[in-house]
């Protein structure tokens, strides 16, 4: 839940520049990163889940250490495209809009038999893999897309539909088949999952199969990493010549390169216990309420349990509970694991408090 750590020396700069509340991403951690992960997975395809952070410095790190962006809708086409006219693309997601569905992918995710008939009425052509669903128990998931009723991809009933319809014409191209069923594994589950769905994919007879993210993190150990060589030796012992594998991870490649930075303006105690509430919180980063987690921190004094709080008027804005820190007024708090799914998926407006400044270092 928490680390002790030196303090970044920028953090220390940046209070005294009155800039915070900040994002502070760390480009050459980011790099440092993405060269083990590509390093691990060796010939396995690997596209940034886009939605994890779709900051273009971050993008800008990643592109050269991947083969492809995947988006989830319009906008972070559009985003993506600006940026990097020439990446490879999917484009993957429930509730595709015509503009979605018809826009001009390398890959196009099919999420149910209705978008590939869709696809045939308007007479458009795609490359598409076929996202299923499969029902096979996942245990020790921090979320699950499949393995059960979700509105995540089709059942092999509905994929047995879809190639039914894409039999004996070749506007809509089947390349293969898209899984993404559950988030937070390890890496011995996940080459379990990969092993399920490559059975899967070959009683079907395709060759191209997207094994989908949800590589595991932990918020209650910020050292802790995925072990991406176990899964790249275990994939590359599962892969068959001819078969071309791909994974799509998001949080475990950009979640520890970003830190939210801020101060204490307020220290007190209600009813015996420790509050001290910063500027900010959860409408920047809104990771602890969603996951109903204390985000981790950089203790720089130990202290007595302290629930840290920021500055909105509901009890959903707890970013850490009952941390053992020493908080006085004033005192700059940096929290860690700030680099996917926080900024992006915060309610930032809510209130009207000021936005975070954004630094990078490095890169
Ligand atoms: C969100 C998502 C991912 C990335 O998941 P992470 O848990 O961030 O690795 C990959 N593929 C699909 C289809 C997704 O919806």
């Amino acid at each position: 839940m928490t680390a002790t750590l030196p303090m970044h020396a920028r953090a220390a700069e940046l209070a005294s520049a009155g800039e915070l509340p900040a994002y502070v991403y760390d480009l050459s951690d980011l790099d440092a990163h993405m060269s083990a992960v590509r390093g691990a997975l060796g010939d396995i395809e690997v596209h940034y889940a886009v939605k994890a952070n779709p900051d273009p410095k971050l993008l800008q790190v990643i592109a050269p250490y991947v083969d492809g962006f995947e988006v989830a809708s319009g906008g972070e086409l559009t985003h993506v495209r600006t940026h990097f006219p020439d990446m490879p693309i999917a484009l993957g997601g429930p509730g595709k809009t015509d503009a979605e569905l018809f826009a001009d992918v390398t890959r196009l995710h099919i999420e149910s038999p209705s978008e590939i008939r869709r696809l045939f009425a308007a007479g458009r052509s795609a490359e598409v893999l076929l996202r299923v669903n499969l029902d096979i128990p996942i245990s020790g998931a921090s979320l699950a897309m499949g393995g059960g009723a979700t509105p995540f991809g089709m059942d092999p009933a509905g994929i047995s539909e879809c190639l039914d319809m894409l039999a004996g014409q070749d506007a809509v191209h089947l390349r293969g088949i898209h899984a993404h069923l559950a988030s937070g594994l390890e890496a011995p589950a996940m080459l379990e999952l990969a092993s399920a769905i490559l059975d899967y994919a070959r009683g079907l007879g395709v060759t191209e199969i997207n094994l989908g993210g949800g590589m595991g993190v932990s918020y209650s150990d910020p050292d802790a990493r995925f072990d991406w060589k176990t899964y790249g030796e275990g994939l590359a012992v599962l892969r068959r010549p001819g078969e071309t594998l791909r994974i799509e991870p998001g949080r475990s490649l950009t979640v520890y390169c970003g830190r939210y930075v801020t101060r204490v303006i307020d220290v007190k105690r209600v009813h015996g216990e420790l509050f001290a509430v910063v500027a900010g919180g959860t409408h920047h980063i809104r990771t602890p309420a969603t996951k109903g987690h204390s985000q981790p921190m950089v203790i720089q004094e130990p202290g007595e349990p302290t629930t840290i709080v920021g500055q909105l008027c509901t009890p959903k804005d707890t970013m850490a509970r009952h941390i053992p820190v020493n908080l006085k007024t004033g005192d700059v708090v940096e929290f860690l694991m700030a680099g996917a799914y926080a900024w992006n998926i915060s309610h930032h407006d809510f209130l009207m408090h000021p936005k975070p400044a954004f630094r990078y270092l490095g890169g």
